[in-house]
């Protein structure tokens, strides 16, 4: 029987394996003690494991105890970045660890994955890698405002990233004396943002879902369409051809999200994740191969699965409450579905701007998707 010991309990471990379960594969996840985590029950083993104290002690025997724990999977794989690669890399001596653990190395720090992307000839947002607030002061002499300072490490929807748009914001950002390394990006003039979603298996085969045009409000992703609508063939095709140079390169196996800044018809990458993306949970419902389902198949080496959807498909992320005094939603509701719309929960407790599930549209009219995404945004937060 093959079994995956994935790396993480959240909400993609949990859609990772309900799409993995169907194809008669076993799951283990592997959990650190705070790391509080319903999303996976009742999907396989939930192992709890000490990481930090792994790190000190990390004599083979150490690692053998942790594989037998996950029940002894042939592979074992992340659903998020921010996993010490020390760990994956004392558990290739017992199972394949796909990405492998230098390809998470390389994606989980902006400042690698910056000077990765540079060294493929990628395009990026201008940036300058600065340890210091006087650095940080000699790049916005050199940028000018708005100015995006984004954390090297542990920075996700938004968090530990400053927006500089005066003085007074570089002032203040000074005066809380944060802690460097930062990646110190020029603002982007974007039209609107879009992500490639790619996989690649242990033997080589690649697949790509269609561009996908992503909205976020305040950092964080709230809606997607798919395919992103009036772009040209050509946008698609350097989409693809930056992903292969980052395939080939890293020696990439499983999936990728790419996210991307579109200027025009260009598009400039703004952040790689070695891992199934927010952005593909609209390929669940969309009559083809789910990114999770893909990427499952891309570990164990299986061909992988059509990503070529008929007709236009959308997502609505279901925030926790920002706000208790606007109308959203605390508990799952009826209210929420109609007849073309699919409903994803991921059994997390609410807090806010957490990600506690999604809502899949589809349409054949682009435009009726279109107003069926923005209603649905509107019934959520009151914007659209
Ligand atoms: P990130 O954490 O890098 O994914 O950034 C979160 C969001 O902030 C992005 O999706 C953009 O909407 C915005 N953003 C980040 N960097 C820039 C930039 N250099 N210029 C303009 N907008 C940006």
């Amino acid at each position: 029987m093959m079994r995956i010991a994935v790396v993480g309990g959240g909400q993609l471990a949990r859609m990772m394996a309900l799409d993995g379960l169907r194809l008669g594969i076993q799951f283990s996840f592997l959990v650190e003690p705070d790391e509080s985590t319903q999303c996976v029950d009742g999907l396989g083993e939930k192992v709890v494991w000490d990481l930090g104290e792994l790190l000190n002690n990390d004599d083979k025997s150490s690692y053998r105890e942790l594989f037998e724990a996950l029940g002894r999977p042939q592979v074992v794989t992340v659903e998020k970045e921010a996993v010490p690669v020390e760990i994956l890399r004392g558990l290739t001596s017992f199972a394949q660890v796909h990405p492998n653990p230098d390809a998470v190395y390389q994606t989980q720090h902006r400042a690698r994955e910056k000077q990765l992307l540079s060294r493929l000839a990628i395009p990026t947002a201008n940036f300058h890698v600065a340890t210091t607030c006087a650095e940080v002061r000699t790049t916005y002499e050199v940028f000018g405002l708005p100015l995006f300072i984004k954390a090297v490490e542990s920075g996700y929807d938004g968090k530990n990233q400053w927006q500089l748009h005066s003085e007074a914001d570089l002032e203040s950002f000074e005066r809380e004396r944060p802690t460097g390394p930062w990646v110190v990006e020029q603002h982007v003039r974007f039209d609107r943002e879009a992500s490639l979603i790619g996989a690649r298996s242990a033997s080589g085969e690649t697949a790509f879902y269609p561009l996908t045009e992503n909205l976020h409000r305040r950092g964080i992703l709230i809606r997607s369409l798919a395919p992103a609508p009036n772009l040209p063939e050509q946008t698609t095709r350097n989409a693809r051809d930056y992903m292969e140079r980052l395939f080939n390169e890293m020696n990439y196996v499983g999936v990728l999200a790419m996210e991307c800044f579109v200027c025009g018809d260009d598009l400039l990458v703004n952040e790689l994740a070695p891992r199934v993306h927010n952005s593909g949970h609209w390929t669940m419902d969309a009559g083809i191969c789910s990114q999770f389902e893909n990427h499952v198949r891309a570990i164990v080496d299986w061909p992988l699965g059509n990503t070529q959807p008929r007709g236009p498909k959308g997502m609505v992320n279901i925030l926790g409450s920002r706000d208790l005094t606007k109308h959203q939603p605390r508990q799952p509701g009826p209210s929420w579905l109609n007849g073309s719309s699919t409903f994803h929960w991921y059994n997390k407790t609410d807090r806010p701007g957490r990600k506690l599930g999604h809502i899949n549209l589809a349409h054949d009219d682009l435009q009726t998707l279109q107003e069926q995404l923005a209603a649905q945004d509107q019934q959520l937060y009151g914007e659209a």
